[in-house]
Order: C-alpha cells, then structure tokens, then sequence
C-alpha cells in the first residue's frame, strides 16, 4: 500500500496550487465518482527516490456557508482515517481564521502526523508573519510559497520521515 499524504485546509489557501506542483507530469490514478469522493483528487508524487499518494481535497460545491464547512470537516475526518501524513494549510496572508481554529480542533485529535503548511510565503518579509500560526497548537510550521515552490523540499524531507 502506497503512503498517502492527504492536503487539507480552508478554500483558496493554495491546496490545488501545491497538488499541481507535486504531481506534475504525472496523471491522476483515481478522479471522478460522486459526493464526498468528486471532492477529492488523487495523483501521485515522487520526492528523491520515494512514490507516493497525493490527495487534493476541496472542490467543494457550497450552497451555503454550513454546508460548506460541514464539508471541510467530512474532508478533515476522512484524511485523518485514511492519510499516512497530512498537510493542514493556512495562508500567511490572512493570518488564522476561526475555520483553521476549527480544522486544527479536530487535527490535534487525530494520531496521524500532521504538518502545519504556511502558504503564500512569497518573499522573506512574510516569514516572520507566518509564526502566528503556532497557535495552532500543533507544533512545528513549514513556510512554503505553493506559486515558486520556495520550502517545499524542506517539508517534503521531513514529511518522508514518516513513510
Ligand atoms: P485551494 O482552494 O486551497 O485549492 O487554493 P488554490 O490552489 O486554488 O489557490 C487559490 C489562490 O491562491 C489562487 O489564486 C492561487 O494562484 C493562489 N496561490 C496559491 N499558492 C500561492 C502562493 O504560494 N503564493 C501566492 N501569492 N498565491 C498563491
Ligand atoms: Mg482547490
């Protein structure tokens, strides 16, 4: 069974950006059933020597605002049952939303690792901006910029630690 690394977060922090990234060039095993499962894009990655699993979550269809955050939940609860690594993502940008306190309540529940991705980390200047994300409670932070790839390689060595 291949390592599954499943990316989670809010909309618009950057998940599909950083997807692309890692599965570039590379076609999507699994794509296109119905309800919770349309949500979710699978392909598959390679970091140094290592072939993994990458799930996108959040093509959420929203008619509401619950709907839309009960969503997110469903995606959070079935990343933690099925990932062998979660990336939670945040966006430096907007500081930490009551939706990331929410994600994070349930993440620090889980017993999978879980990586606090800190997106849009474009330019040094907003490194230190980033630190206001450990008060997410779940320890370490990876500043990455999912646009220039800038961090990535970093989190992506100590996310292999795990597999
Ligand atoms: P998702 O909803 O979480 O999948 O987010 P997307 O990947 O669709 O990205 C949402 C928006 O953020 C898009 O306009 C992206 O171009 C932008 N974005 C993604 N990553 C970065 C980044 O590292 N830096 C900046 N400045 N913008 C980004
Ligand atoms: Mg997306």
């Amino acid at each position: 069974m291949s390592n599954i690394v499943a990316i989670v977060g809010r909309p618009n922090v950057g998940k599909s950006t950083l997807y692309n990234r890692l599965t570039e060039t590379r076609k999507a095993i699994v794509d296109d059933f119905s309800g919770v499962t349309r949500d979710r894009h699978y392909g598959v990655a390679e970091w140094t020597d290592r072939t993994f699993t990458v799930i996108d979550t959040g093509g959420y269809v929203a008619h509401s605002e619950d709907v839309f955050e009960a969503a997110i939940r469903e995606q959070v609860v079935i990343a933690i049952e099925e990932a062998t690594v979660i990336l939670f993502m945040v966006d430096v940008t907007t500081g930490v939303t009551d939706l990331d306190d929410e994600i994070a309540a349930l993440l620090r529940r889980s017993k999978k690792p879980v990586f606090v991705v800190v997106n849009k980390v474009d330019n040094n200047m907003l490194q230190s901006d980033a630190a206001i994300f450990y008060s997410l409670g779940l320890g370490e932070i990876y500043n990455i910029s999912s646009m220039t790839g800038s961090g990535t390689g970093e989190l992506l060595d100590d996310m292999l630690k795990h597999f």
